[in-house]
């Protein structure tokens, strides 16, 4: 790696999507650009996203989009604005790659495979001349001293590389499996950056209720959720109990808006709306009318036609009541209670996975130490940030690598 001390103009850490975008930008502006990765191939989170779909982009608005990263989303607006949505679909369309759209916005290639994808970010650099570097893990960069010193990187065996300007694109610290264990939250430090804490994002939850276990599998569709304190709903979501809690898009998207109250109260009370289609009246003249018209008809298989057969066995259950009653055999008390868990049905929310099982790490190299309009260092003149690494993290839905294209397009600017 560092025959003939070769000096690069940009030195590109990690061969994720940020990484691998950042390195073509760069190269295909006249830079000297090499990318250097730790795993023995490029872009192996890049596989696995939307389930080996990869949903790579969503078509919400900027306005959207910004939203979807929180409270100081708008940070994001200049690498969103400079390469959108529509930039990042052009960029593939233009190398043959088409799409397709689904619910929510979001953006699927038409070979419903992430291969597709990375091929052509390969290709690119290929064509574009990125040197790339595997099996190279970065263990630290020493940064220049002088205004026209260099960025030397270091990797094993004391074998260096000097670059005039550095892009860190090294991702999070989950699924670590995949390469993004966190050496760029250390190395960014290390050089002065502050990193805001690793939290999880779009992650499962626990439950203190442990019958979640034998509804394992279970989709409920379109439920709401209800938090009283501070009052959130989160609405018309998928919801699937696992052997431990709970999942689902439901979940996994409101996850990081629901960890903080955790950890400040160790469990959250939420209440399911399971039929939200339903007022508890309409509930109650379905039930009435259900008491005339099918009136020989076994309880639990009059519940089929609100719910999943394994849930009713919940309900019922913590009403009390015998589930091979008759409709008009259940008592007022019954049918009010059940109608109550319908519209109301509570779970305790004690904890969530660890950090590794999240598809996004919420924190990371603070937003503060970040130039937004060109997602250099604050603090270090010429290193830059791009991708995951960076503080900030949104639900699923294709926005995640839409921000780690984007910031990694204009940190390959270099500007
Ligand atoms: C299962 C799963 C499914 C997902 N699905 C979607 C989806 O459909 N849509 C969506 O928008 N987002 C999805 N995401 C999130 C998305 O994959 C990430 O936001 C995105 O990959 C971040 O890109 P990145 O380039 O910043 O980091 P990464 O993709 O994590 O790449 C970082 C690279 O840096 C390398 N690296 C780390 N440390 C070093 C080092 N010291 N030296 C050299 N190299 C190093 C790593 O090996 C890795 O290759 C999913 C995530 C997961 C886990």
């Amino acid at each position: 790696m560092n025959k003939n001390n070769e000096i690069y103009d940009v030195a590109v850490v990690g061969a994720g999507p940020a990484g691998m975008m950042a390195a073509i930008t760069a190269a295909s502006n006249g830079h000297k650009v090499i990318l250097i990765e730790k795993n023995s191939s490029a872009g192996r989170k890049l596989l696995l996203t939307g389930n080996g779909r990869c949903n790579l982009t969503n078509t919400a608005s900027l306005k959207e989009l910004l939203n979807k990263f929180g409270r100081r989303g708008s940070f994001f607006r200049s690498a969103f604005s400079k390469f959108s949505s529509q930039d990042l679909m052009g960029f593939f369309e233009s190398r043959g790659l088409e799409f397709k759209f689904e619910d929510g916005g979001r953006v699927f290639p038409i070979t419903d495979d992430s291969k597709s994808v990375l091929k052509i970010l390969e290709f690119s650099m290929k064509k574009n001349g990125v040197k790339t570097v595997y099996n190279a893990r970065l263990q630290s960069i020493k940064k220049p001293l002088k205004l026209k010193g260099f960025f030397k990187l270091k990797f094993a065996f004391n074998t260096v590389i000097q670059a005039e300007k550095v892009i860190l694109a090294t991702g999070g610290a989950s699924y670590t499996e995949t390469g993004s264990s966190g050496d760029g939250f250390r190395i960014a430090e290390e050089t002065g950056h502050g990193v805001t804490p690793l939290e999880p994002g779009i992650i499962p939850l626990k439950t203190k209720e442990s019958w979640v276990k034998g509804l394992q599998g279970i989709i409920l569709e379109d439920v709401h959720i209800t938090i009283k304190h501070p009052k959130m709903v989160f609405q018309d979501g998928n919801l699937l109990f696992t052997h431990f809690g709970v999942s689902g898009p439901l979940i996994l998207d409101n996850s990081s808006k629901i960890i903080p109250l955790i950890e400040n109260t160790g469990k959250v009370e939420l209440s399911l709306d399971l039929k939200p289609s339903y007022t508890t009246e309409e509930l109650q003249d379905q039930f009435l009318g259900a008491f005339e018209s099918h009136g020989k008809v076994d309880l639990k298989n009059y519940m089929k036609l609100f719910i999943p057969n394994r849930m009713i066995n919940v309900i019922l259950t913590l009403v009390g009541t015998d589930p091979k009653k008759k409709m008009n055999q259940i008592s007022k008390k019954e049918r009010n209670s059940i109608i109550n868990l319908l519209k109301v049905f509570p779970l305790t929310i004690t904890g969530y996975l660890p950090l590794d099982k999240a598809i996004v790490t919420c924190g990371g190299v603070s937003r503060d130490y970040i130039n937004p309009s060109n997602m250099e260092s604050k603090v270090v003149n010429g290193m830059y940030f791009a991708g995951e690494i960076v503080q900030g993290c949104a639900p699923s839905g294709g926005f995640n690598l839409q921000q780690a294209f984007s910031t990694g397009y204009l940190a390959g600017l270099v500007s």
